[in-house]
């Protein structure tokens, strides 16, 4: 459903100006309490607070649905691991694991809908959650990313502008 309201450009996005951290703080806590049983997640972030624009519903569904595979896609005592940090003028987010990883050849793909790598055996899904998240960051005026092969599991990149459009073209309105 969103999916396809995403393709007609019709995803709803209301950014909010608030505290990042604390929103993704309140978002790895829930999966923390979740999964304490089965996995350690560690939320890192140097700044105190820092305020962004963003729409919680979209951003809190891209996230989740990161932090959901670092846990599926990865063994039970392993560590997620969340990392949040400013830049000039953008907010950067990592979300890494110490699972399967993904197989180089594969990355490009895995942000279409459907599409799942070689290697996830009878680990259960759909192959929609990145393609949700891609869009759901894009609406953002952001990017998701998966750098250069990592060693061990998989690291997930966001960026997200801290001021939006809107907010931008009403600042310069005025
Ligand atoms: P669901 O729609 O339930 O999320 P899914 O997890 O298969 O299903 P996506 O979240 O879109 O779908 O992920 C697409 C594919 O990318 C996965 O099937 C898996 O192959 C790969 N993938 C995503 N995250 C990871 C990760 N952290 N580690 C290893 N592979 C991953
Ligand atoms: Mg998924």
């Amino acid at each position: 459903m969103s999916l396809s309201k995403a393709d007609r450009g019709e995803l709803e996005f209301n950014p909010e100006r608030g505290d990042l951290r604390t929103f993704c703080h309140n978002i790895v806590e829930s999966f923390q309490i979740n999964h304490f049983h089965s996995h350690k997640i560690d939320f890192e972030c140097p700044s105190a607070e820092f305020f962004a624009d963003f729409d919680r519903r979209l951003l809190r569904r891209a996230l989740s649905n990161l932090i959901d595979n670092a846990i599926k896609y990865s063994p039970r005592g392993g560590t997620v691991t969340f990392c949040l940090w400013q830049g000039d003028d953008r907010a950067h987010i990592s979300v890494s694991d110490e699972g399967i990883g993904i197989p180089p050849d594969e990355a490009a793909f895995l942000f279409d809908a459907f599409h799942r790598a070689s290697n996830v055996g009878s680990l259960p899904g759909t192959g929609l959650g990145l393609a949700i998240a891609k869009q759901a960051v894009e609406r953002h005026g952001g990017a998701i990313s998966l750098p250069p092969r990592s060693d061990i599991g998989a690291t997930f990149l966001i960026e997200l502008p801290l001021k939006s459009d809107r907010e931008q073209s009403r600042s310069l309105s005025i």
